[in-house]
């Protein structure tokens, strides 16, 4: 009997696609066939054809078909009437909107018929193509269910204040779901009345038109997500369609990164004694912050990893590809003879799930990315939170403040000072609070529920069984008609 097929699309970027990838094994082992539809990014900091083929590679299972780009015609242009359109995450949203025609071509090209489509929250504007092909779509949400629960309410709260949610700057806002936060802590695209924001929050919006979202989460730890979104206060007026938290979906590494020479170096290491430094697919920093940074870690005394990237020359293009980096040019003389055998500086990428599974690796600094967040707790590491993008700042209000699984860099904003990662390193990794605060981590990732999300995974199959059956039989009903 031929497969049932639900394709995958993981829209841009590495931290959407990673955990995509781990969800196309999850339905590998349902007895689905899985086809990803990737996207070749008009930007983007990694060679993309290296990266499909490393993951085509890795998983021969799964079927990855790249989607032509649109023609040069339909391309998003590079400025707009407010002059913010030119900025990276606007033109690659706008790139997204162009991708409905490929994608839908895609579809309807492929030989056997699609039981359902599996789309990325940036994406949503594919629910066009579900719907016109009248195949049943679901979100893959890859943040925490907290900030679904904040991005579904937003709306309606944007309507009742009747002002830009920038204009509250450090009001603090109650969002159901999510514990009180300053406005401020809502990722910078959605503070501004630009472009960005005005694409980003109809995306966002269209997350109820869907048959159903798919969180990664931890679901110990979202508690009040979950009960808000359970009963319907986070989308006020309108229904919110079911809710699968099929997480946590970590990366189990095999990327062909298991020779580096940073897990030989930590081979060397005792238990728990090395500290984490490493910022995600994108984040860099400026030159005065690597130095405070590299003077802290020295200063601190302690065993380390650090993954240095070139600092960008324009700050607002995340997605720009980077130089590798020339640390006898950035990092303050005498740092490398000084932290000699204790320290270790990658060059811009580290095999990282690999190093916080390593037996060595006590403490991550990190910049609160969800994937990054997950991969550190299912490894037991405890965090130590410096958001930079996207929403790490308000990942870093759920760690600290709900989950109290990390503590804060304090002056994260502007630039973290060299006292302040010396003192906070210093009490992760030797004070009784630091010891505390690993042993809050090792029990949350002993309490995770496998059980609970092979039951998450099997509400969702059945929903995909019959949401597919009721689509049939409305495309039966269709047909009858015309
Ligand atoms: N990553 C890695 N090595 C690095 C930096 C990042 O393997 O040096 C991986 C990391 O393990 C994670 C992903 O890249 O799976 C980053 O995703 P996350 O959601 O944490 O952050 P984003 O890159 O989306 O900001």
């Amino acid at each position: 009997m031929e497969r049932r097929t639900v394709v995958l699309y993981p829209g841009i970027g590495v931290g959407h696609l990673v955990p995509m990838i781990e969800l196309a094994k999850v339905f590998l082992q349902h007895g689905l066939a899985v086809t990803v539809a990737l996207v070749k990014p008009p930007l983007e900091p990694l060679d993309f054809s290296a990266t499909v083929a490393r993951f085509a590679a890795a998983n021969p299972s799964i079927n990855f078909h790249v989607l032509p780009s649109p023609p040069p015609a339909a391309a998003p242009a590079g400025s707009g009437s407010d002059g913010t359109s030119a900025r990276p995450i606007v033109r690659t949203l706008r790139f997204l909107k162009t991708m409905n025609t490929p994608f839908r071509n895609f579809l309807r090209s492929m030989p056997s018929s699609v039981h359902a489509l599996i789309i990325d929250m940036f994406c949503t504007d594919a629910l066009d193509v579900a719907s016109e092909l009248r195949i049943p779509a679901y979100v893959f949400y890859s943040s925490p269910a907290s900030t679904l629960a904040v991005f579904l309410y937003l709306p309606s709260m944007r309507d009742k204040i009747n002002t830009s949610v920038g204009e509250l700057s450090d009001s603090i806002l109650h969002f159901p779901g999510f514990p009180p936060f300053k406005a401020s802590e809502l990722p910078q695209d959605i503070l501004d009345d630009n472009e960005a924001s005005r694409l980003i929050l109809p995306t966002f919006q269209r997350l109820p038109e869907s048959r159903g979202i798919l969180v990664n989460t931890f679901q110990s730890v979202e508690t009040r997500a979950l009960r808000a979104l359970r009963d319907g206060l986070c989308v006020p007026g309108g229904a919110t369609p079911p809710v699968y938290y099929i997480g946590p979906l970590v990366s189990g590494g095999g990327g062909g990164d298991e020779g580096h020479d940073c897990l030989r170096w930590l081979d060397a290491q005792p238990d728990s004694s090395v500290v984490l430094l490493s910022f995600g697919s994108m984040g860099t920093f400026r030159k005065k912050q690597l130095e405070e940074i590299a003077m802290g870690l020295q200063k601190s005394e302690q065993r380390f990893l650090w993954v240095v990237r070139s600092p960008r020359t324009d700050e607002t293009n995340l997605f720009d590809p980077l130089p590798e980096p020339d640390l006898g040019a950035l990092l303050p003389a005498g740092f490398t003879e000084a932290t000699n055998g204790r320290g270790l500086v990658v060059k811009s990428w580290a095999p990282q799930v690999e190093v916080l599974r390593h037996r060595a690796t006590g403490a991550f600094v990190t910049h609160c990315g969800w994937n990054s967040t997950l991969e550190s707790i299912t490894a037991g590491v405890p965090l130590l939170c410096w958001p930079l993008y996207a929403e790490q700042r308000m990942n870093k209000v759920l760690l600290v403040e709900e989950m109290k699984l990390g503590v804060e860099m304090r002056g994260y904003d502007e630039e973290v000072a060299a006292a302040e990662v010396e003192a906070k390193i210093r009490w992760v990794m030797e004070s009784e609070g630091g010891q505390a605060l690993r042993q809050r981590v090792a029990t949350v990732k002993d309490a995770q529920q496998p059980r609970r999300s092979r039951m998450e995974e099997a509400r969702l199959m059945q929903h995909l069984s019959s949401s597919s059956r009721t689509c049939r039989l409305r495309v039966a009903w269709f047909a009858r008609d015309f």
